[in-house]
């Protein structure tokens, strides 16, 4: 059943989000409009992002059309960094679904957990396909709210043992280290070198504007996925990686403007040929790794298409579970 029915508008709510959508759901949505988005099946429109002069606040639209998945919509929303003073989250979205046969507004929904469940869904589509099939230590760098997310979502991909992590504050740590207990992994906290020594997938999610993990550290077969990167001047691991490693994005242009290998483009290391979307491996017109000893890099940037692709599947489930009415607008 699809959320696009002509009887109204659903209203889903971050707590329906929560009770409905699963990460294997998100996992799959993603998967499905990476590989749309390759064959030219889906398309992101350009991106709005302003600061708007008050509350510090950057607010911005995501959008974009999966002609496949016919979902067609907009995340709309930002940045208030004066929000957790007010107990609430500092990034809030919202995500309109517009009925692609009549410009309808058929749902809204609840935009701040589908975001933390899309993007580990995306670095996790990125293990699935490009990491060796016998990894068995994953390295995190970041801790963060983003992080515990991406841990849960990596370790379904692969037969992982143990977690090793590393993060600039040291004190934010705990959390993550409780998610792998939950998970029944072992934990360490290790120095970023050793971390690049360990592990044979990395995951990246941090606010850096610098190098955190340099290319020499890293280990032949290693898989990276670089998901902190979303903004021009964020950078979170050595613009030569790009050189060593083969690289994947989401979105090319906009993993060479605003993702990690903006600084990797600018400097003359790799050129826009050098990134193949991950779509294509997922399609099949892409090997994806070719040795146990290849470094692959995945450059996770962040898409609407992803947004519209996990809130079509909340709206869709929502419905046929009975927890949302639809309203006449
Ligand atoms: P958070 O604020 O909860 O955590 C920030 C993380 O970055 C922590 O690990 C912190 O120690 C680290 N950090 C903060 N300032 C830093 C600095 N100056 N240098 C190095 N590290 C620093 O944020 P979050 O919600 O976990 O998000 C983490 C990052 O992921 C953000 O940059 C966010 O914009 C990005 N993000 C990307 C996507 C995507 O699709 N690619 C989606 C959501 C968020």
């Amino acid at each position: 059943m699809s959320a696009n029915t002509d009887d109204g508008l659903l209203i889903v709510s971050e707590e329906i989000c929560e009770k409905v959508i699963r990460r294997p759901d998100a996992f799959s949505a993603v998967e499905a409009v990476f590989g749309a988005m390759a064959r030219g099946d889906a398309y992101n429109f350009p991106v709005v992002r302003e600061a708007i002069g008050h509350a510090d606040a950057l607010y911005g639209f995501k959008s974009g059309f999966d002609r496949a998945g016919m979902v067609l919509g907009v995340k709309a929303g930002g940045y208030w960094p004066g929000n957790m003073a007010k107990g609430l989250t500092n990034h809030q979205s919202t995500v309109c679904l517009f009925d692609p046969d009549t410009g309808r507004l058929t749902a809204l929904v609840g935009g701040n957990y589908l975001t933390a469940l899309r993007t580990a869904a995306s670095s996790a589509v990125s293990i699935a396909h490009l990491a060796r099939k016998d990894a068995k230590v994953l390295g995190m760098v970041g801790a963060g709210h983003q992080s515990t997310f991406q841990l849960r979502a990596a370790v379904e991909q692969r037969d992982f043992e143990r977690v090793v992590a590393w993060n600039p504050h040291p004190d934010m740590l705990p959390r993550l280290a409780a998610v792998a207990e939950e998970l029944g992994l072992a934990f360490e906290a290790v120095t970023p070198e050793e971390l690049g020594a360990q592990a044979d997938v990395i995951i990246t999610i941090t606010s850096a504007f610098e190098p955190l993990i340099m290319a020499d550290w890293i280990k032949p077969g290693t898989h990276i996925a670089c998901m902190g990167t979303d903004t021009k001047g964020k950078q979170e691991v050595d613009p030569a990686l790009f050189k060593s490693a083969t690289v994947f994005a989401d979105e090319i242009a906009q993993s060479i403007t605003i993702g990690e290998a903006q600084h990797a483009v600018a400097s003359g290391l790799i050129g826009e040929g050098n990134l193949t979307a991950i779509g294509e491996v997922i399609n099949g017109t892409h090997p994806g790794r070719s040795s146990a000893e290849e470094i692959t890099l995945f450059d996770g940037t962040g898409v609407g298409l992803q947004d519209l692709a996990v809130a079509s599947v909340a709206a869709r489930l929502a419905r046929e579970q009975g927890l949302v009415t639809p309203v006449a607008l």
